[in-house]
């Protein structure tokens, strides 16, 4: 699993308090410096490392420790709440209109898994018995109509592609009468091999008659250090409302891409664990930095 050593780091520290006589100012610093040494090799942006344990020791030193608790358990408990603060804190869920279409806009490079991550989407919202349609606004890759009409097939959801047409535009604007039909509409759009400001245009057109109720960008687990800028230009670009991380069943560090979600602000919403159309996550920080953690 991406992030597994950052989970062996953490679950070492996390021993190393349960194991020490006392909790003092030379073992707070260890632990402040072996958290830290942790999480920047899993690739976890230098800055972001360095507030993140900033605050973790401040709040070490200067809370007291609460009655309930005792020091070593407080100490995990700062751990625990600063690593899901970092994370984004609470669990944010994809927001539905209450009544008629709500449309999720899915944006990234090629390759992130963004069409995968449509049909995942679409069997989730299925799954929990919206009517569900996709679109197909990638009219720059010749496969790549064919293979979200292939995902639609797998989960029997309506697909809708125009193939020839090269402006995504008057795509959405030929089937919008169609899509009052469904409650949930989402939005594959085009990617690229790298960012660009024709995409970026693209993607802001699209933004513009689509009014998406989401708009979630996908960056892949494995993608490193390059997520921030990228992410910060998509942000930029297109008010992103969220982030799905795929491939965090692979081996890749994944704080490259868990950086670029804090950099932006915007909250992960999902992880994709996996090719298979369910392999697919709600994206929970608790749990998730609990099972970092070892803590069940
Ligand atoms: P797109 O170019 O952004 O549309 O990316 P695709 O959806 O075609 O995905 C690119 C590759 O990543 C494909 O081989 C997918 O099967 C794979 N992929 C997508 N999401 C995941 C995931 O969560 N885990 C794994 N292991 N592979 C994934």
């Amino acid at each position: 699993m991406v992030l597994d050593k950052l989970s062996e780091g953490l679950k070492a520290t996390l021993s190393k308090i349960a194991g020490s006589m006392f909790v003092d100012e030379k073992l707070v610093n260890e632990l402040v410096k072996d958290i830290q040494r942790s999480l920047l090799q899993s690739d976890v942006n230098v800055k972001l490392v360095f507030e993140l344990t900033q605050r973790i020791k401040e709040r070490i030193l200067k809370e007291p420790t609460p009655g309930a608790l005792t020091k070593k358990e407080h100490l995990v408990n700062i751990v625990y709440e600063e690593l899901t603060r970092f994370l984004g804190g609470e669990k944010s869920e994809i927001k539905l209109n209450e009544q008629g279409l709500s449309t999720i806009m899915l944006i990234g490079l090629f390759g992130s898994g963004k069409t995968t991550t449509s049909g995942k989407l679409a069997k989730y919202f299925m799954k929990r018995g919206k009517k569900v349609a996709l679109l197909g606004l990638d009219v720059h890759r010749p496969a790549a109509m064919d293979q979200l009409q292939q995902v639609g097939k797998n989960i029997n959801a309506q697909v809708f592609v125009l193939k020839g047409e090269k402006s995504p535009v008057k795509i959405y604007k030929h089937f919008e009468p169609e899509f009052k039909k469904y409650d949930v509409l989402i939005v594959d759009t085009a990617g690229r091999d790298a960012l660009s400001l024709d995409l970026i245009e693209e993607l802001k057109q699209v933004h513009e008659v689509a009014k998406p109720t989401e708009a979630l960008l996908v960056i892949s687990g494995d993608i490193g250090q390059a997520a921030q800028t990228q992410a910060k230009a998509f942000h930029d670009a297109g008010a992103i409302t969220g982030v799905v991380v795929t491939k965090m069943d692979g081996t890749a560090k994944g704080g490259g891409a868990l950086s670029a979600c804090a950099v932006t602000g915007a909250p992960i919403k999902f992880i994709g664990v996996g090719e298979k159309v369910d392999d697919f996550e709600p994206f929970n920080p608790k749990g998730f930095v609990g099972r970092l953690l070892g803590m069940g």
